[in-house]
């Protein structure tokens, strides 16, 4: 008897503005196999974005009925708005062997991985500097000059939480950050289907763990370049 693939929960953190989204949809769209999961948040749609595709745009009272039904994996407070992901989503993924990428806070990836440590694996994406950082958030003009106050006084809170993640994706160079990500992808794919990753694979996602990549993470919060 062969054993069924297990699933695979691709969390995905990164500071605000250090290209986690650019990273994450190009995985997407080049892995039909990798379905993201469809967070629920009480922010209201930026310009361009779907309801059910992006987020799920809800209401507070929709959210809050929704955590006294214990309907969420894990949900958390960011940047005074609510964002919570669908416990019978992951369950229903895991549960039928499906790869996952979720795009969610450090606060909720501590959670994944205490509720389905097996099939989490936690990546941090980096910014080279928290100054390219700030300029890559002013660049994407798609918020107030507040709100982008407010992700920079967080981007160095959430930077510090870097040690519990598996892996560290250097976003300096689009196309470099996005071969990590996806190697990292491909062996964690391989893991979870029971083959072995390509030696390339292997190789550059070891060089992306985080006890590789400690030092480059501390030069970034310290304020200098990695
Ligand atoms: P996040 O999802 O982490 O908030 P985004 O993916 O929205 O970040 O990226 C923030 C801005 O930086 C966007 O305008 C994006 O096009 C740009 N960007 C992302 N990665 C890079 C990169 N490696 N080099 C230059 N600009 C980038
Ligand atoms: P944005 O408003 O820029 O889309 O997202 C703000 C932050 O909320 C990002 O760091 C994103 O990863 C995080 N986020 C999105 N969905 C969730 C979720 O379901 N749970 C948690 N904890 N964070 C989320």
């Amino acid at each position: 008897m062969t054993t069924p693939p297990s699933g695979l929960l691709l969390v995905v953190s990164s500071p605000s503005g250090a290209g986690k989204t650019t990273l994450c949809r190009r995985l997407l769209s080049e892995h039909p196999e990798l379905q993201f999961s469809v967070s629920y948040t009480t922010r209201p749609p930026r310009s361009g974005e779907r309801d059910g595709i992006d987020y799920h745009f809800v209401s507070d009272a929709t959210f809050d009925a929704m955590v006294q039904q214990g309907a969420f994996a894990e949900w958390n407070w960011v940047h005074a708005r609510r964002y919570g992901t669908s416990l019978s989503a992951v369950q229903k993924a895991l549960a039928s062997g499906c790869k996952i990428l979720l795009d969610i806070d450090y606060q909720g990836a501590t959670r994944i991985l205490e509720v389905f440590a097996a099939s989490a694996r936690l990546v941090f994406i980096l910014p080279p500097s928290l100054a390219v950082l700030e300029a890559r958030l002013r660049g994407r003009a798609t918020d107030s000059a507040e709100v982008i106050a407010t992700r920079l006084r967080k981007a160095r809170d959430e930077l510090a939480h870097y040690p519990m993640y598996h892996y560290l994706v250097l976003n300096r160079d689009l196309l470099v950050g996005y071969e990590e990500l996806r190697a990292i992808y491909q062996v964690e794919l391989a893991h979870a289907e029971g083959r072995s990753p390509t030696p390339i694979d292997t190789a550059l996602a070891k060089s992306c763990l985080g006890s590789e990549r400690s030092a480059l993470a501390e030069r970034i919060l310290l304020g200098g370049d990695a």
